[in-house]
């Protein structure tokens, strides 16, 4: 198991604003402190402009260097385009393990799913997740697939990759919601599990298990997890009920995919996210 991080991605803030560096902090210090799991770490790739430029409009890529902020939720953070460049290098190094056999997780900030081809939204400014989706067609992959159980609806990635031969997107989340999309299927490969708020924990883990079904019968050759951990239920941004427990199972049917895996992180903003990622990638590990 791989963790690809860099201690960069905690270098910014905004005070109060529930994607903080804690997030990330409290997490790496858990894991150093865990002796259950045999970790292996690594660091973000490099990104070229043509890496991002297979998810973003060039526009979008020059906008990221304004200090102009771009939504209420989303700050135009100092060295933000940098940081953001540095979570998608994090995904390409998670998808570089993922070939090489290796599980891995782009343990970064900030998150990226929202982010849409020429907007910065909801935490995200660039899609690293679609961003290294792209990548591994370009390396070669036929049928990549992103699965997406942040409790939000991972709207960038479907918009960046709509009706894209050789993709598909499942996205379980709750609805209504932020950002208010994903209330069915679009195009012939983004499939949309809405889930309404405070739903009974065994409907959520049913309507989880409905995605995970439809994942397997597209045969992806290659899985992309956006891994929120916002759908727990003491999250403060959402309604969710699920367990600690539920994200392990979430990693053990990853791994029962037997196809290359990587996941990145999205959302989750609870005290207990920490737990929540070790629940997971115990899961992953087996
Ligand atoms: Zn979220």
């Amino acid at each position: 198991m791989k963790i690809i991080t860099d201690i960069r991605c905690a270098e910014y803030s905004a005070p109060g604003h529930p994607e903080c560096s804690r997030r990330i902090l409290a997490t790496l210090e858990s894991l150093k402190s865990q002796k259950t799991l045999a970790l292996a770490w690594g660091e973000p790739l490099p990104v070229a402009d043509d890496s991002l430029l297979r998810a973003h409009s060039p526009q979008h890529l020059q906008r990221l260097d304004l200090p102009e902020d771009f939504d209420a939720d989303t700050p135009a953070h100092p060295q933000i385009a940098a940081h953001a460049r540095r979570a998608a290098g994090g995904a390409l190094q998670a998808l570089q393990s993922a070939r090489a056999g290796e599980m891995s997780f782009s343990l970064m900030r900030p998150p990226g799913h929202h982010a849409t081809r020429d907007r910065a939204m909801g935490f995200c400014y660039l899609n690293s997740v679609a961003i290294a989706a792209l990548e591994a067609r370009a390396a070669g992959f036929q049928r990549v697939a992103v699965f997406d159980f942040d409790v939000h609806h991972g709207n960038g990635t479907e918009e960046i990759l709509l009706d894209q031969p050789g993709f598909a997107l499942f996205s379980i989340h709750q609805f209504p919601c932020y950002p208010g999309t994903g209330r069915a299927d679009r195009g012939a490969n983004c499939f949309n599990f809405p889930v309404p708020p405070r739903t009974p924990r065994p409907e959520y883990r049913a309507i989880l298990e409905k995605a995970l079904a439809r994942l397997k019968k597209y045969r992806p050759d290659l899985v992309a997890v956006s891994a929120g951990f916002d759908a727990f239920r003491n999250d403060p941004l959402a309604d969710g009920t699920l367990e600690a427990e539920d994200f392990h199972w979430l990693g053990e049917s990853m791994r029962e995919m037997a196809v290359p895996c990587f996941s990145v992180l999205e959302g989750g903003y609870s005290d207990e996210l920490p737990q929540l990622f070790l629940a997971y990638l115990s899961g992953l590990a087996g």
